[in-house]
């Protein structure tokens, strides 16, 4: 019986097919390669397409015996869409109402989702749990939100037990030096201040210094890429187990400001890294901290690659050996 992998050629995808591979699973993936790299994927048998054509999801399940699906499929770019709203709706939610059509007509009962902070909002409280309120502040999130509402839809009326796994900031890259983090166009944190110290960009900006943070920039709760995929792996082996549906977060529930990581690349580095400071970002909360407890007691998950001196300098060996990307190849 094979794992289906939605997304496996993107950033978090590539690293979760890499754990299952490593434990002897059998992968299948599905990408479009619009944003993934096929040099990202170390293994598995490749589908190139999009979720939303029906044939060829169909032709998938007949040609594979799928036990469970992971589903990373999706755009991810708040900015995009606060711009195209549409977009989203578009690939995410009908992407996703696609899929789960798929799985419903082949029989497939177990999927492992790959949701988000952004479900959340503005906090009430840190560190957030499962349990807070949801109030999405961007299409993005609002769109996240509604593919788990559908997925808890589907099971309470078809018995398709889902597990929703919410990340706070990933980050880092794979242990082998094989495969790392490449969005086109780049907006996270880490890889742009990286690609500031290797001076493929004049500096880093720093969206704001106002916020009613210890030094002015926001908080987030970074996590090793590879810590991810590990509950992904025990995401499908606790449906597998015969469990029901469940949300868990995901992140070291330890909190760095945006001036912390800078100043922790530079101390990795070696290399100096000029700031300019600007506006705030639009729709960015000041602090984002989870709690993790209830995925370390339900899942025994254990983030073991946990402080930011460590992401760091795993995401630095990425980058620093490949400065393009996969464009180098
Ligand atoms: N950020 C920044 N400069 C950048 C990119 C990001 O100051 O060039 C800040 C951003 O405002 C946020 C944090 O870094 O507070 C993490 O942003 P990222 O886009 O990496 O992840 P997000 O928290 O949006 O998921």
């Amino acid at each position: 019986m094979a794992i289906l992998v939605t997304g496996g050629a993107g950033y978090i995808g590539s690293h979760t097919v890499a754990e299952l591979l490593d434990r002897g699973e059998e992968v299948v993936v599905i990408d479009s390669l619009l944003t993934g790299h096929r040099e990202a994927l170390l293994g598995g048998k490749l589908y190139e397409g999009d979720l939303r054509d029906k044939e060829l999801l169909k032709k998938l399940f007949a040609e594979n015996e799928i036990d469970a699906v992971i589903h990373f499929a999706a755009s991810s770019l708040v900015g995009e869409s606060m711009k195209d709203p549409a977009k989203y709706y578009d690939n995410n939610v009908y992407g996703t109402l696609c899929l789960l059509q798929a799985m419903q007509e082949a029989g497939v009962d177990k999927i492992v989702f790959s949701s988000t902070a952004a479900t959340y909002g503005e906090p009430e409280k840190v560190p957030i749990e499962e349990s807070d309120r949801t109030e999405p502040a961007n299409v993005y999130g609002e769109t996240k939100l509604t593919m788990e509402r559908m997925m808890s839809w589907f099971d309470k009326v078809l018995g398709i037990r889902y597990v929703a796994l919410r990340y706070f900031n990933a980050a880092g890259a794979h242990a082998s030096g094989k495969i790392g983090e490449d969005h086109r166009p780049e907006s996270h944190l880490i890889p742009l201040v990286l690609q500031a110290a290797l001076k493929q960009r004049e500096h880093i900006a720093i969206f704001g210094e106002d916020y009613p943070t210890e030094d002015g920039t926001c908080i987030r709760d970074y996590i090793h890429v590879s810590d991810l995929a590990d509950a992904h792996v025990r995401a499908v082996n606790y449906l597998r187990s015969g469990s029901g549906s469940n949300v868990f977060n995901l992140g070291n529930g330890l909190g760095f400001s945006v001036k912390q990581v800078i100043e922790t690349a530079k101390k990795v580095t070696g290399l100096d890294i000029p700031v300019a400071v600007q506006e705030r970002r639009a729709g960015d909360p000041a602090v984002l901290v989870a709690s993790s407890d209830k995925a370390r007691s339900v899942l025994g998950w254990n983030p073991s690659r946990a402080d930011l001196e460590g992401i760091i300098a795993s995401a630095w060996s990425w980058h620093s050996s490949h400065p393009q990307g996969y464009g180098d190849k």
